[in-house]
């Protein structure tokens, strides 16, 4: 039996600080500090209990607990994993992330009543959510333990959302701990006022080794497929959980693999840009349709949709602008998913460029897709090393052109085109 800390593939380091932290939560609600008067909380007088023992060393940033948490970390590497393992083991009757206690259970299954996790569905967090759940947040936890909010995604707080969020950091209620989960610290993804107040968990890309075993180990696949999954994904934990064990997933990463070889002139290469676009739409389509339709049943359930009685016509009318927030939040979530399917895609096909690379150099590394390392051992003869690289930097061009929101099949147009004439 593994504890809450279990899946945190390949993060030893992040791991021993939120043990560490963890551990003298627990201790402070175990030993109620006398605080004296004039407004210090619970935390303030830990942390200076901690600066009078000389024990621990006083530089050690993982020591004690601390009111607001950042993790950081690449796509996949985990964080919001990080961040729900923590907050059980804050809500764990046993104050360690036991794993099998009520605290802990309730938490990673997300019906704890003190643990709320925001998940951003559109393109960004409203103020109005983050006002209300501010306000939620302060009050006592119901379980005499902590007031958790976890914000998956905070480089999607707008920024009167992240102003709300601020004043809370900056004077929490006692027993409130905040968790954001944020690619990085980079002022593009988290304000320089929120990263201040925050202690910092980074996460590391895992190894292959590390998310193979895993997937042997928890999910049961077969050791072959897990590794060759592993090094298909990147590091990425989820993305190599999916390949492992849908064909679909499989299948359509074998359609963005065959592109290089199908970039033979310009009508192809944009036809190989309408393909991959297409391909992400119907895979985003066929994602949110389930909840969509669920979402729109519940609602017009929720209106009693073909009533005639009294008052009927004045709620229908309240009625079509619910439809309507409804309608608009399922298009920024579709949106979302197009973004994030075609994200998919263009790491997959920077990872064979990659491989391109790594052949021309003849470097001693392994190759990410080994299913395709014959063909990139091909483009790596006729490209050579530099050609090779200047394709990988399309492709991340591209990328990063449709975070900035450049219209994404302008950007993958001139990708697809530089790939054939490189
Ligand atoms: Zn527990």
């Amino acid at each position: 039996m593994t504890d809450v800390f279990g899946d945190l593939v390949g993060q030893d380091e992040a791991v021993a600080v939120l043990r560490r932290a963890a551990a003298s939560a627990a201790a402070l609600l175990r030993a109620p500090v006398t605080a004296p008067a004039g407004g210090r909380d619970d935390l303030d007088a830990l942390a200076e209990e901690h600066d009078d023992d000389p024990a621990p060393a006083p530089a050690d940033p993982g020591a004690g607990m601390t009111h607001a948490w950042i993790f950081t970390g690449p796509p996949g590497s985990g964080r919001s994993v990080a961040a729900r393992a923590f907050a059980a083991a804050l809500e764990c009757v046993h104050g360690t992330g036991c794993g099998s206690c009520p605290g802990c259970h309730t938490t990673l299954t997300g019906t704890h009543a003190d643990v709320r996790l925001v998940v951003p569905e559109g393109l960004s967090i409203g103020v109005n959510e983050m006002r209300a759940l501010v306000l939620r947040a302060a009050s006592a936890p119901s379980g005499g333990r902590w007031q958790i909010v976890i914000i998956e995604d905070a480089d999607r707080l707008t920024e009167a959302a992240g102003n709300a969020l601020l004043k809370a950091i900056e004077e929490p209620p006692p027993r409130t701990v905040f968790l954001l989960c944020a690619p990085s610290t980079h002022p593009d993804d988290i304000s320089v006022t929120i990263r201040s107040r925050c202690r910092v968990v980074p996460l590391r890309q895992p190894p292959p080794a590390a998310v193979a075993e895993v997937l042997v180990r928890r999910d049961g696949i077969a050791p072959d497929v897990a590794e060759w999954a592993a090094a298909a994904a990147q590091g990425h934990v989820g993305r190599a959980r999916r390949l492992a064990r849908d064909p679909e997933a499989r299948q359509r990463r074998d359609a963005v693999l065959a592109v290089p070889r199908r970039l033979t002139g310009v009508g192809a290469a944009f036809d190989a840009a309408s393909a991959l676009i297409e391909a992400a739409e119907a895979e985003a389509a066929a994602s949110v349709a389930e909840i969509d339709e669920a979402e729109r049943t519940a609602l017009q359930t929720a209106l009693g949709a073909g009533g005639t009685g009294r008052g009927a016509a004045g709620a229908m009318r309240g009625a079509a602008g619910q439809l309507k927030d409804l309608e608009k939040r399922q298009k920024s979530r579709a949106t979302r998913a197009q973004r994030d399917a075609l994200d998919r895609a263009l790491v997959d096909l920077a990872g064979f460029y990659r491989d391109a690379i790594v052949m021309a150099l003849r470097a001693p590394v392994a190759p990410v897709h080994t299913d395709t390392a014959s063909l990139a051992g091909a483009g790596a003869q006729k490209w050579d090393a530099e050609g090779s690289l200047r394709r990988l930097e399309a492709v991340l061009e591209c990328r990063a052109a449709i975070e900035a929101n450049v219209k994404p099949r302008i950007a993958v147009e001139a990708m697809m085109l530089t790939l054939w004439r490189g």
